[in-house]
């Protein structure tokens, strides 16, 4: 049941000249491609790639991983994926999740922090708007006539449920990431359970997988223990922020985010195994 061999990485998107970010970049920096490769390198140096299916066996106690492995994730459902970062797994041989909302697969509405980065060029105060008040920024962006629809119909920021599937059928996983991707430490316990249930729903339906997976939107904290004793029920393994920690009997996995936790993979696996360390003494 020891985790100490299996590290869970996580990314959003990569960046390159030909790909224009502008509803991601005023947020944060995603890694170029070019960095992602080169994380992808080191860490097949250092670990076996598994799957989420291998992830969760391991948990169980079905599966003992003989080498150090890693499983890699991809968090909200971005176009970048398909086009950019699949023919570099295929091509490595390396597994991935990817966690989708349910509400913003086919592009069918945009992340409300999606929206904030679009209005801030004009409203930089677009940043500080909460989900709670997620509507404020559509009526912004009426005001200053941003057309997050039109946004959506040409960039397609978003996977398909065609790409999705035939990501699936080359290998990739799919999970849930709630359905419209609130902060789960601003709402309630019945609305994060109903989002992560939803979305996890949803994922069963269109994509038959035969396992769930869930990943939190932004982290996990705010998540209570009634919480996760409702969503075990509908969900196999979570998966958070918290690097390379793990709780709930090793149903819930920390991740590390390597677009945050350092310039480059080695550097990031070195502070999360630092991180872990000392937190053994305090
Ligand atoms: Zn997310």
């Amino acid at each position: 049941m020891s985790s100490a061999k299996l590290v869970n990485i996580f990314y959003h998107t990569v960046s390159d000249d030909n790909i224009a970010l502008p509803h991601i970049t005023p947020l944060y920096k995603p890694k170029t491609l070019k960095q992602l490769i080169s994380d992808l390198d080191y860490m097949l140096k250092h670990f076996s790639p598994v799957s989420a299916y291998e992830v969760l066996q391991h948990q169980r106690g079905e599966k003992t991983f003989n080498k150090p492995s890693f499983h890699l994730s991809f968090d909200d459902g971005l176009s970048e994926i398909y086009y950019c970062v699949m023919p570099v797994l295929l091509n490595k041989g390396i597994p991935a999740t990817i966690f989708v909302n349910s509400k913003f697969v086919d592009n069918k509405d945009l992340f409300y922090r999606y929206k904030a980065a679009l209005l801030s060029s004009a409203f930089k105060e677009a940043l500080s708007v909460q989900y709670s008040e997620k509507e404020r920024l559509d009526e912004i962006a009426r005001k200053t006539n941003i057309d997050f629809g039109n946004f959506l119909h040409t960039r397609q920021p978003y996977l398909t449920t065609e790409q999705i599937k035939e990501m699936q059928n080359k290998g990739f996983t799919v999970g849930g990431h709630s359905a419209a991707h609130p902060n789960y430490a601003q709402i309630s316990l019945d609305e994060q359970i109903r989002q992560t249930v939803e979305s996890c729903n949803y994922v069963k339906e269109n994509f038959n997988e035969t396992k769930s997976f869930f990943a939190f939107p932004f982290s996990e904290h705010g998540a209570s223990q009634a919480f996760f004793d409702k969503i075990y029920n509908d969900v196999d393994l979570t998966f958070g922020i918290s690097a390379l920690s793990t709780a709930q009997s090793g149903r819930h996995l920390g991740r590390i985010n390597m677009e945050h936790c350092g310039k480059n993979a080695r550097i990031s696996i070195l502070r999360a195994r630092a991180v872990k360390f000392i937190k053994q003494f305090i």
